[in-house]
């Protein structure tokens, strides 16, 4: 028999449309801009066929326990599934699926956004400019790293998302050092991007961008040790996940000019940014927007809606996570 399917937040209206035309029952978390506390979930889940999930959501064994026997699928709307236990989805014999691909190019676009507002420091600039301050162009104003000059850009995981930062970053003439096995491939070199170890990597380069999925390996990959040997002038990108850097520790480097900034979209504690991030100019803070596309965030819920479909109809899921 098959149960409901538990939509953990409301999505873009095609792909919600998509899934209420398929004949099953959906039960959708009724605030769209806040997640089920957990014991909503718990109970919100009893008894369904296939969950769709965001970020914000744990999936492990009590939540897989809670949803009992008829569950087949849990499609999580994000490429990123740290949120998950996939060890325990499997023994629940549960299929997980996640939306890669179709997020890469507006997750780029964001990192790259990021890498222009620190680097040239625009979003002090328009602080400034708030101020209504008596100003006047001057030779020293806000001056900060010529982006297209040939700065070196260290691309940490060059897969789906760097490769798509590292296209950005051809374009505007710069350098490219990358880490992760993308890096060896004939379309990285086609961008002239250079293999290297994270430590030369992270002593080179102008600017270090962050798209390594968050494991117990990159839990604090980039911490006090590691920002110690960026440059001074070094600039620190994170549109990957908030726990890959330890955060007190780079609170500290930008603090005391260990490095000069960072553009942040994820954090440590999300949704809390670490709370002296916000008196710091030399860092811009945006809320996880990095694949805040209209268009993007339709092909992540479709895909999402299509996994539940295939695997309710007793066919291979579009995008299983395979790990
Ligand atoms: P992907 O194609 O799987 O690429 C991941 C890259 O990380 C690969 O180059 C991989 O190297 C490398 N990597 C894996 N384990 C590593 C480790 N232990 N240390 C260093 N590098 C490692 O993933 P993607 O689709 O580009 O997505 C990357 C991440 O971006 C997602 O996991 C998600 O967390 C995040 N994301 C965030 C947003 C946002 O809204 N801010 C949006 C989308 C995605 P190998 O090829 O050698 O394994």
């Amino acid at each position: 028999m098959i149960g409901h399917v538990y939509v953990s937040r409301r999505l873009t209206a095609a792909p919600m449309a998509a899934l209420e035309s398929r004949g099953v029952p959906v039960v959708v978390h009724r605030d769209p801009d806040w997640p089920p506390s957990r014991d909503q979930l718990l109970g919100a889940v009893r008894g369904a066929s296939a969950l769709v999930t965001l970020l914000t959501e744990r999936v492990d064994a009590e939540l897989l326990d809670a949803a009992g026997d008829a569950l087949q699928i849990v499609a999580n709307c994000a490429v990123g599934y740290d949120n998950i236990d996939v060890p325990a989805a499997r023994c629940h014999d549960v299929v997980v699926t996640n939306t890669p691909g179709v997020l890469d190019e507006a997750t780029a676009d964001c990192a790259f956004g990021l890498i222009l507002a620190t680097a040239r420091r625009l979003v002090e600039a328009d602080r400034f400019m708030r101020t209504g301050k008596e100003w006047i162009w001057g030779p020293q104003s806000f001056v900060g790293i010529d982006v297209s000059a040939g700065a070196i850009l260290g691309i940490v995981g060059l897969g789906r998302i760097g490769m798509a930062v590292a296209r950005r970053a051809h374009a505007f003439n710069m350098q490219i050092l990358a880490t992760g096995s993308g890096a060896h491939s004939r379309k990285a070199a086609a961008l002239g991007v250079q293999p290297a170890k994270i430590g030369t990597l992270l002593r080179e380069s102008d600017i270090v961008s962050l798209h390594c999925p968050l494991t117990p390996d990159t839990q604090h990959l980039i911490g006090a040790a590691e920002l110690a040997v960026m440059k001074t002038t070094g600039i620190l990108v994170n549109t990957a996940r908030g726990p890959i850097i330890d955060e007190a520790a780079l609170v500290e480097a930008l603090d005391g000019g260990v490095i000069a900034g960072a553009g942040l979209d994820v954090y440590e504690r999300e949704p809390q940014p670490h709370p002296r991030f916000l008196e710091l100019d030399n860092v811009v803070l945006l809320p996880h927007i990095g694949s805040a596309g209209e268009a993007t965030r339709n092909a992540m819920g479709q895909l999402a809606v299509d996994n539940v479909c295939a695997v309710l109809n007793g066919d291979p899921p579009l995008t299983p996570v395979t790990e």
